[in-house]
């Protein structure tokens, strides 16, 4: 079925007759003063606090050497990570002497090099130290600190954001459960320090840090669609590389105006979940943000800052509903670690998941080891969700706005999206000869 008949069938001017009949009553202000020029689509409705219920009583922060990433061995076993390794090697030189597209030279070439500016961070490193003495201070300059009201505050840092490359920014009061309780062998702790810092045992975030500004960067579809091979990867290590560039940049700019910024990219505590929090988007199947504007092809970042900045809401553009018939995501992966229950629930499938919140829960260990086996990572449940459109057209815009409304339609629309063909993987051959925009991204997107 083509795109064309599936508006000429009558849904798409349902879509529109339904769309239109609701816009009015919509409450898509991205800020309490309704005049950021930053909101979301408007069929994007804001809400008191995140759909997936937190269990007070469990949910606490996270140790940060639980984390997969960190202890695959303990996970999987010290033999089978050797194993998976040496059998990894092995076929990265069989897939070079192939000239398999997507494993030759120039496709790894193209990955390592889109981590470069990534790397020149870490927790509290480099582009994302917690301090500067690069900066021109206000005192530096002889003036006082910024005063402008948390309204205006919160635009400026969204339009500063935006041009540090951010695709969407939302603004909440951090809440410290999503800094994690240790990283790098060190405590993490809060105190009514000054400014931020690090000793021989701790890393201080000073009390006066209550506001957590929330990131997403956009990656390159067109990469991640040709997953799972090294241009696909290039795509992901691009989206941290540019990260890097959007928290080093903001964290100094809020220096500039004479407050604390703390950058941070995957380190420090959960994006997710502060990007919930912010209304950046809904956390989905895969257990990872899903935003109403580029669905999961994007990367969170954060900046933790004591300017006074008025804070967004956490929204609700029906995610959840679709999730619960779609699972489209579960079906692609390789390494069948994600879940295909009907419901979210409080059960963890292990110590990598903090536990205490609803949530599709992962088993992590089994995407990591997928991600030896493949040589290259894999990304393979980002395009083929339904909420992954690199285009803004009407069609997808309505059918986005319609799902929102009205979840009834929701496996109709996952039907149709198979249908059209939409997430297949491409080949990474012909990304070299693709006439790329700048990043490999469409940079108009996301404009709410
Ligand atoms: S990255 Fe690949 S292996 Fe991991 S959850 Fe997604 S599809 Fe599965
Ligand atoms: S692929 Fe479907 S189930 Fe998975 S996150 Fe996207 S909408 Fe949810």
């Amino acid at each position: 079925m083509k795109r064309r008949d599936f508006i000429k069938c009558g849904f798409g001017g349902a879509g529109l007759a339904v769309g239109s009949g609701l816009a009015s009553g919509a409450d898509n202000s991205a800020s309490p003063s309704g005049k950021s020029v930053y909101g979301h689509p408007w069929w994007v409705k804001m809400i008191p606090r995140p759909k997936l219920a937190v269990d007070d009583h469990v949910y606490s922060r996270f140790k940060a050497s639980n984390n997969v990433f960190g202890s695959f061995s303990r996970y999987y076993g010290m033999e089978n990570r050797k194993k998976l390794m040496q059998e990894s090697r092995d076929k990265t030189i069989k897939y070079y002497l192939e000239k398999r597209p997507g494993y030759r030279l120039e496709d790894r070439a193209l990955a390592d090099a889109a981590w470069v500016i990534s790397r020149l961070g870490g927790l509290n490193r480099g582009t994302r130290a917690w301090t500067s003495k690069s900066v021109r201070t206000p005192e530096q300059r002889g003036v006082e600190n910024y005063k402008g009201n948390p309204e205006e505050a919160a635009q400026l840092i969204k339009a500063a954001a935006r041009y540090f490359g951010a695709a969407t920014v939302g603004i909440t009061m951090l809440d410290r459960r999503h800094i994690n309780s240790q990283e790098r062998e060190k405590e993490i702790v809060f105190e009514p320090a000054g400014e931020p810092y690090e000793d021989e045992e701790k890393l201080v975030i000073p009390d006066k840090c209550t506001y957590a500004i929330a990131l997403s960067v956009q990656m390159s579809l067109d990469n991640l669609q040709c997953s799972p091979t090294a241009i696909s990867s290039a795509g992901s290590s691009m989206g941290y590389s540019r990260c890097e560039f959007l928290v080093a940049g903001l964290a100094q700019f809020i220096r500039g105006l004479g407050y604390v910024a703390i950058p941070s990219v995957n380190d420090l505590g959960s994006s997710v979940a502060i990007g919930v929090d912010a209304g950046l988007g809904e956390l989905g199947r895969t257990n990872r943000l899903i935003t109403p504007e580029f669905g999961p092809y994007v990367r969170i970042c954060k900046v933790l800052t004591d300017l006074p900045l008025a804070t967004d809401k956490p929204i609700d553009f029906g995610l959840l509903e679709f999730c619960k018939v779609c699972k489209r995501c579960a079906e692609a992966c390789p390494s069948n670690c994600l879940s295909f229950d009907d419901y979210p629930s409080f059960q963890v499938k292990g110590e990598w998941n903090n536990p205490g919140h609803l949530a599709w829960f992962e088993d992590s260990p089994k995407c990591l080891a997928y991600w030896q086996e493949s040589t290259s990572g894999c990304s393979i449940c980002i395009p083929v969700c339904p909420w992954a459109k690199k285009d803004k057209t009407m069609i997808h815009e309505i059918v986005k706005a319609t799902s929102a409304k009205i979840p009834a339609l929701d496996m109709f629309f996952n039907t149709m999206d198979e249908a059209f063909g939409y997430g297949r993987q491409k080949s990474a051959d012909k990304w070299w000869s693709l006439n790329l925009p700048e990043y490999g991204i469409d940079t108009t997107q996301g404009k709410g």
